[in-house]
């Protein structure tokens, strides 16, 4: 039987449900149990596709080329299992696939109504993992805050799952805040009290509280919040603000949130945690013997959760080097040909980044040149490698306009332009080139020493592409295309031989980096940016 697992949040947002759900699946997970975790988020969005990222942060793709909100990146991430369309549902497509059902009659005249039917459609999703056979545990996430209006079929659907399953195989995880009064030099209960309330209105009493705190919570307080939210003194489980989110998985260790989390459930099996690997990990992480700066060329750098995956990919990768690498956002928007100079020197390598419209895009072009004539190592990724093989169309070729058709419909050198398929498509959720695909690499290239392999497989997400027709004229040139996607000829990977590391890459390696498995390519930028550094 699946156990089930529901993480809702309480007084604030922010406080991290992703990351207590990961932790809590990893120690699971290193208990020999196999866990997988969803998150529901209750806006009407069919999925955060279509979102600005400044709205919501970067949007992560899937292997099945689903676009998921960024916490499903920590899932992967510290699971190291990749997720799928099914581990994000929102509002959105809970209703859309209600209402699709009501216009095919598939409701036989009843009245649709948000009880049973649109609760009957979220449990149904809540159960989808669980019924695959593939997972002992199914961690479910619940986007927004206990309270909110639109949280509120989500929690009957929760309630009525405990019904459904049996308190044995489900439990609910609130997670809280505890802020600390500095004139009364006091944690405060109060809140979490209310929220407590705000689940039990709504028929749900918390197993287990896991409160978040700027300072150690005494026995006094655990016991007072026991006692008031009506849970036992050992389900109280404090989350004090960590160093690195790559922390908590021991701090719950500590707790004991796993153990706590087991007896519940009457999973039998008592073995230990085996978190070898990850201390491992956090003991390089934690010991970098080296540091470098590496650049981050963007329009959306003032909200880091824009390029999470991005800045998540340096610190694992970094650490796998002994590395500490900062990163210095830089808005694409404010470089031009008179202050690359000033505004990229001294870094130790510059990391063009994906993105859509033309906003920043010849900042962008300005940072690659510079990357490019003064032999900083250099990383492309998506509209960055499409920007890489313009600038050198432009300043190598001397085709003066060369562009891309989304930056410029009518330029003279389409060298990046639509790809066949997309020119019928005038919808823009879910269609673009999404999820995985194949990509053979040519032998003679760094690509290959890399990847130590010719053929694999990667995350995309665009609707633009490099144009065959000017690849012999950039090859002749001096850039190589060592990454091909066979079935439809599309170029994925371009290198610069002469150049000392001068990669970029039309897919998304960030998506693909985990704490097991750091993506080959940010560990050999890095160590690259560590060799120019010296
Ligand atoms: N805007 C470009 C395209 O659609 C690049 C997308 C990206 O960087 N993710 O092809």
């Amino acid at each position: 039987m699946t156990k089930y697992i529901f993480v809702t949040g309480g007084v604030t947002s922010s406080l991290g449900k992703g990351i207590i759900s990961a932790s809590l699946a990893k120690l699971l997970q290193a208990r020999g149990l196999s866990a997988t975790i969803q998150k529901f988020d209750p806006y009407i969005n069919v999925d955060p596709g279509t979102l600005n990222p400044y709205e919501h942060g970067e949007c992560y793709v899937t292997d099945d080329g689903a676009e998921t909100d960024l916490d499903l990146g920590y899932y992967e991430r510290f699971l190291n299992v990749p997720t799928s369309q099914a581990n994000n549902v929102t509002t959105g497509r809970i209703y859309q696939t209600v209402i699709q059902k009501e216009r095919k009659g598939d409701y036989l005249g009843k009245t649709v109504q948000v009880i049973p039917h649109i609760t009957d459609e979220i449990k149904r999703r809540m159960m989808l993992l669980g019924q695959s056979g593939e997972f002992n545990v199914v961690i479910t996430e619940l986007g927004g805050t206990v309270g909110d209006i639109e949280s509120l079929p989500y929690l009957e659907a929760v309630r009525q799952m405990k019904w459904d399953v049996g308190s044995d195989n489900c439990l609910v995880i609130h997670l809280t805040l505890l802020p600390y009064l500095e004139a009364a030099k006091e944690l405060k209960t109060k809140p979490t009290q209310h929220s407590v309330k705000q689940l039990q209105n709504a028929g749900i009493q918390p197993d287990l509280l896991v409160c978040r705190t700027d300072h150690d919570i005494t026995m006094d307080i655990r016991r007072k919040v026991a006692l008031f939210c009506n849970v036992d003194v050992s389900s109280v489980i404090e989350a004090k603000t960590a160093k690195t989110v790559y922390d908590v998985p021991l701090l719950m260790l500590e707790e004991q949130l796993d153990r706590v989390v087991i007896n519940k459930l009457r999973i039998m099996d008592k073995k230990e945690p085996d978190l070898k690997q990850w201390k491992r990990f956090l003991k390089q992480l934690k010991n970098p013997t080296h540091k470098i700066k590496i650049g981050l060329i963007g329009k959306y750098i003032e909200l880091k959760d824009a390029y999470k995956s991005i800045y998540e990919s340096f610190i694992l990768a970094g650490a796998k080097n002994e590395c500490y690498v900062e990163v210095i956002p830089v808005q694409s928007d404010y470089i031009d040909k008179n202050n690359v100079k000033n505004k990229l020197e001294g870094l130790d390598g510059i990391l063009v980044a994906p993105g859509f419209g033309d906003r920043g895009f010849e900042g962008k072009i300005n940072a690659v040149q510079f990357a490019r004539e003064n032999s900083i190592p250099f990383f492309g990724i998506c509209l960055g490698m499409q920007t890489a093989v313009i600038e050198f169309a432009r300043n190598v070729l001397h085709l003066q306009d060369a562009n891309s058709t989304e930056m410029d419909k009518k330029t003279a050198h389409p060298i990046i332009h639509l790809m066949k398929e997309q020119e019928t498509i005038t919808k823009k959720g879910g269609t673009m080139r999404l999820g995985k695909y194949p990509c053979q690499i040519k032998k003679e290239s760094k690509a290959y020493q890399i990847y130590k392999k010719e053929m694999i497989e990667e995350r995309h997400r665009h609707r633009f592409e490099f144009n065959n027709d000017y690849k012999s004229q950039l090859e002749e040139a001096g850039m190589i295309c060592s990454g091909i996607y066979p079935d439809k000829n599309l170029v994925e990977i371009i290198e610069i031989p002469k150049h000392p590391w001068f990669i970029a890459a039309q897919f998304h390696p960030e998506y693909k980096s985990t704490v097991e498995n750091p993506h080959p390519l940010f560990v050999s930028f890095i160590k690259a940016c560590m060799k120019y550094s010296r």
